[in-house]
């Protein structure tokens, strides 16, 4: 047991003590390695940013491989209390099979703590080969719907039961007829639930001064799924926040600009949206969409700085986070001292920021920074730059270093 406090949620806000209980999960292939890596830098920074004073105490939680070895369950019943209990984890990646086997633990744990936002920071980081000729206008930050859409998992194999039900049902009530060897899924977007992440996102626009908020969607053909993610997110912005946005329209009968205090909103349609951000990256600020749709966008956005190995994400709901890397379980580099823990990290930056931990967030960024801008790095970036790489651990412990030579 870690000697240490719940965070707690106080009249709407978190309560985080000085000694946080965060739950850490190793996860699967490089995840206990860029764990460590990660949790040695988080460690270096509470400790440098607040002279000792706060200190995370790391409660270890099994799941995926290591679970299901000494447990004999990918996610055992324990951590699933645990999650209920302490609602916050730095997560390393964790194995899912495609289009057979079990269900995504990812998706499990977001939907037992309704973390409804999945929040993805896409900012150019001085020194890494990006394919845009003008990397440094790439500042962009993605709020995807986390739990509507097609990722409720609502569907049914082909030959199954259920689907000849449904396509009986469809037949004989609504004239709709799907091939017999259609497999069927079901798209629900919910106007309550797309209401909560547009809240979120408008929020975090207002509170970190950005440009713009752009809906994506594909409500050109999806009509009444993806057309009314777009209505219900300008209702929110229209009747909740009065005064802050402006949309393209009213802009452009002003002179195409938003006025100074105004955050500009509009949205695109999802295809477009994927040329826009890499033609005009400098346009697009803050990204709202629907499940699938930023799914998407967040890895093409990611690419744009030129690795997904080193962005972290962030699943946020009312109380409680899930905090992990973009990028998966690269089993080829498992136990190799050879990958990348930077989207860990930066996965931990956004929990420190989250729980209010600023200073350290800021000693996380500004060590990695260093570490890009001396080419001190992981083999990923180290083959592209033509330099010697770093180990994974040999990469922590610079970073380590670098954070207790700064000041705070
Ligand atoms: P992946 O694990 O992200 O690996 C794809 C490639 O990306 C690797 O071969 C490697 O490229 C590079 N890479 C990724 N992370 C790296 C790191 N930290 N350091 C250095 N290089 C890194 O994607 P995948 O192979 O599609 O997925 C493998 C498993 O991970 C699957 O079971 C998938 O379901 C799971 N996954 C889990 C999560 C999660 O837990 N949130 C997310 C995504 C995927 P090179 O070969 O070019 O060196």
């Amino acid at each position: 047991m870690a000697e240490g406090n719940k965070i707690a949620l106080v009249e709407g806000r978190l309560a985080v003590p000085d000694n946080p209980i965060i739950l850490r999960i190793n996860g699967d292939g490089i995840g206990p390695e860029i764990t460590s890596a990660a949790v040695a830098v988080i460690d270096a920074a509470v400790s440098m940013a607040y002279s000792g004073r706060r200190r995370i105490a790391w409660m270890d939680a099994l799941a995926g491989d290591q679970a299901e070895k000494e447990l004999g369950d990918r996610f055992p019943e324990s951590t699933g209390n645990a999650l209920k209990e302490y609602r916050f984890v730095l997560k390393g990646p964790l194995t899912t099979p495609v289009g057979k086997g079990f269900r995504s633990l990812n998706v499990r744990m977001r939907i037992l703590l309704d973390l409804y936002a999945n929040i993805r920071p896409v900012k150019y980081i001085k020194g890494l080969d990006s394919p845009l000729r003008n990397p440094e206008k790439i500042d962009m930050v993605v709020f995807r719907e986390n739990t509507d859409d097609l990722y409720t998992g609502i569907e049914w194999q082909y030959n199954s039961k259920e689907a000849d039900t449904l396509r009986k049902l469809l037949n004989d009530n609504l004239n709709v007829k799907i091939d017999q060897d259609a497999g069927i899924g079901i798209k629900p977007m919910s106007k309550s639930k797309t209401e909560r992440i547009a809240r979120m996102a408008f929020k975090y626009a207002i509170a970190n001064r950005r440009r713009s908020v752009t809906i994506m969607h594909k409500g050109n053909i999806m009509k009444y799924t993806e057309g009314a993610f777009r209505e219900w997110c300008y209702d929110v912005a229209k009747r909740e926040f009065p005064g802050n946005f402006i949309t393209e329209e009213e802009a452009n009968a002003l002179g195409s600009t938003a006025p100074q205090g105004k955050i500009l909103i509009n949205d695109r349609i999802a295809d477009n949206m994927f040329q826009q951000i890499i033609t005009r990256p400098e346009s697009y600020d803050v990204i709202l969409a629907p499940n699938l749709d930023g799914d998407y966008i967040s890895d093409a956005a990611g690419a744009l700085i030129g690795n997904i190995g080193v962005l972290g994400g962030a699943n946020i709901g009312d109380f409680g986070g899930v905090f992990e890397a973009v990028h998966g379980t690269a089993p080829k580099y498992a136990g190799k001292n050879i990958a990348n823990p930077m989207g860990l990290l930066k996965a931990g930056e956004l929990m420190l920021t989250h729980i209010g931990w600023v200073e350290a967030a800021k000693l996380v960024e500004n060590a990695v920074g260093v570490a890009i801008a001396q080419k001190k790095v992981t083999n990923d970036i180290a083959r592209l730059a033509g330099t010697k790489p770093l180990g994974t651990k040999e990469f922590s412990d610079f970073l380590v270093e670098t954070i207790k030579n700064q000041t705070a």
